[in-house]
């Protein structure tokens, strides 16, 4: 049956989104491919010392994969590196940001669901994060704007309109569970709605509308970027039902 063996390959561009260990010497890649799937691959024996299947297999660069069909996961055949958006010594600052991308974007996809915009927009917000080495503030505003706009995009649109509970156009909390901004009165009685003023308020309104290289020229203090940072973070915990990890991290939780 050699004539089938065409058949059990195929061809695709993606980002690395994760890398775990595998027995000795291989890797299992977690890939968001450019049609939004998700892909889970072997990369055998990617641990050996001069590997250059792990040279053009790093962390959140794209790549241009041939993949074997496997039983349960899928094998790299051959991997040819297409870009590389943090550069080629990127910052601690820089991978940290880029780790909440990826846990993000990896909770955003599915293997049996094609959205090519998850792919789009993960690729994006790294470049320009890569353009953005060691400004922190603006770094944690990039990632606020790319999960408000990643988990809209899935269907959790926060509505910052007026009052999610009354329709106040006076605001003053913020809450996940509630799906927005809330008054004073009504916030009253949900748990864990979080303070915002109006530039917090103003800020949250600019997250979707504007692009993440408008977003990076405007002027934002460590102040509101951590405040965007943690109510992204709060959007996401609570509509995605996960534990971010790597966005705890990067909020010293
Ligand atoms: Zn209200």
């Amino acid at each position: 049956m050699r004539g089938m063996a065409g058949s059990r390959t195929y061809r695709t561009c993606a980002i690395v989104l994760d890398k775990t260990k595998l027995k000795e010497t291989d890797l299992i890649l977690t890939l968001l491919a450019r049609d939004g799937r998700e892909i889970r691959a072997v990369a055998k024996g990617a641990r050996k010392p001069g590997s250059r299947l792990a040279a053009r297999c790093e962390l959140f660069c794209t790549v241009d994969l041939l993949l074997a069909k496997g039983r349960s996961l899928d094998v790299v055949s051959q991997a040819d590196l297409v870009g590389a958006p943090l550069g080629a010594a990127p910052t601690y600052e820089a991978m940290q940001r880029a780790s909440v991308i990826a846990e993000v974007a990896s909770l955003c996809c599915f293997e049996d669901a094609t959205d090519p915009f998850v792919f789009s927009i993960s690729a994006k917000a790294l470049r320009v994060l890569g353009s953005l080495q060691g400004d922190c503030p603006h770094m944690d505003l990039l990632v606020a704007a790319y999960v408000f706009k990643l988990l809209s995009h899935v269907g959790y649109r926060p509505d910052l309109s007026s009052c999610v509970a009354c329709g106040d156009p006076a605001l003053a909390f913020f809450s996940a569970s509630a799906g927005g901004l809330l008054c004073s009165s009504c916030a009253s009685s949900v748990a864990g709605a979080e303070a915002v003023d109006a530039e917090a308020v103003n800020w949250l309104r600019a997250l979707l509308p504007l692009t993440f290289d408008e977003l990076v020229l405007q002027h934002v203090d460590t102040g509101t970027s951590n405040l965007l940072l943690a109510l992204s973070h709060a959007w996401a915990a609570t509509h995605l039902d996960a534990r971010l990890r790597a966005m705890e991290f990067l909020l010293g939780r």
